[in-house]
């Protein structure tokens, strides 16, 4: 409460100031156009935060304040739009922002895609292959909906949260997989627990890219290219293009990094499979290959919200600048190479 309090109270003063540009270049923020990075749309943010990452949801009531926040501010922009400006292949230079979505949720149909459509809003959806038209669901997601009925927090320890963060930034895949089979056996979860959580199929995708909406790839499975073999990080770059170009008959060259995150082996691998631009959603970036680590600012419901709860505006703002990247920052060495620059580097 107090560090809320403090938050909203501060990024007032920045905002009003100007600071949280200022800010936001201490901490390191290249003058790279804008990319917001959202996952799941709902309907009833308290209600699906019963089950679900609360950082991965954002209402679509929510959705609109940002959006009509930022296009007083900026022009929207699709991603080859994007890429061209990142390229200098555009010769303007008036504020854009781009709008992304990763993980490839159905709720993207259902929430997002009639909100974009009636304001006008170019955006991006990066999917997850393997999952697309089945009923598979995100690790991330069956491991914390796993462990939230697992483990009941208090006295200090790690809530659900923790665990499933520790558990993807340090174990591959298939060891993930390992853990939620045994939870699965101790807590079993009914299929229709899974059910908000299934993804696009390509025949709604098919509609969306119809609709204007750029598909890129988020990899096969949703692999955290950090902790995998280099193998796996070729096979989950390169198939998942392979899968979406071969089901959609489009040529796709933008990629996000799963949770943002990537290391040499991984730009290498993006690189081979062909991508042009890649994501993150830090601002370090590979010196060589800029534009296969675009950074981007995750958004979700409470991110830009007061101590009240209330959508603030300051906030946002300090958020666009990276402001509080200060004070919490990057969590990621991405295996700090040569290659690897930082953008104050
Ligand atoms: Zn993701
Ligand atoms: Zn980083």
């Amino acid at each position: 409460m107090i560090r809320s309090w403090i938050k909203s109270g501060a990024a007032r003063v920045m905002s009003r100031t100007g600071l949280d540009r200022l800010a936001g270049s201490l901490s390191g923020a290249r003058a790279v156009p804008l990319v917001i990075n959202y996952h799941r749309i709902v309907e009833d943010f308290a209600n699906s935060a019963k089950t679900s990452i609360p950082a991965m949801l954002v209402s679509r009531s929510m959705l609109e304040k940002h959006l009509d926040w930022l296009g007083r501010r900026f022009r929207f922009i699709s991603l080859d739009e994007l890429g061209a400006r990142l390229e200098g292949k555009d010769g303007r230079e008036d504020p854009v922002a781009a709008i992304t979505f990763d993980d490839g949720y159905r709720d993207f149909y259902e929430h997002a895609l009639p909100v974009l459509k009636r304001k006008g809003v170019p955006a991006a959806v990066f999917v997850v292959t393997d999952l697309v038209g089945t009923r598979r669901v995100q690790v991330h997601d069956r491991l914390y909906l796993l462990l939230a009925r697992r483990f009941s927090p208090g006295g200090g320890a790690p809530g659900p949260f923790e665990v499933t963060r520790l558990l993807l930034e340090t174990l591959p895949q298939g060891e993930i997989e390992k853990v939620i089979e045994s939870l699965e056996v101790e807590v079993p979860i009914p299929e229709d627990s899974y059910r908000p959580f299934y993804s696009l199929t390509w025949e709604m995708l098919d509609e969306i890219h119809r609709a204007g909406v750029t598909i890129g790839s988020h990899t096969r499975s949703h692999v955290q290219m950090t902790n995998e073999s280099r193998e796996r990080v070729m096979e989950e770059a390169a198939g998942s293009r392979k899968a979406i170009e071969g089901r959609l008959g489009l040529s796709v060259i933008h990629f996000a990094y799963p949770s943002g995150y990537f290391n040499t082996a991984a730009v290498d691998a993006v690189a081979t499979a062909g991508y042009k631009f890649a994501y993150t959603t830090c601002t370090h970036y590979d010196a060589m290959r800029p534009l296969l680590t675009v950074p981007r600012v995750p958004l979700w419901e409470n991110s830009c919200s007061d101590s009240r709860g209330m959508f603030s505006e300051s906030i946002l703002s300090c958020q666009i600048n990276r402001a509080f990247d200060l004070v919490s920052g990057c969590r990621q060495h991405h295996t700090a190479t040569k290659e690897n620059g930082h953008a104050r580097s």
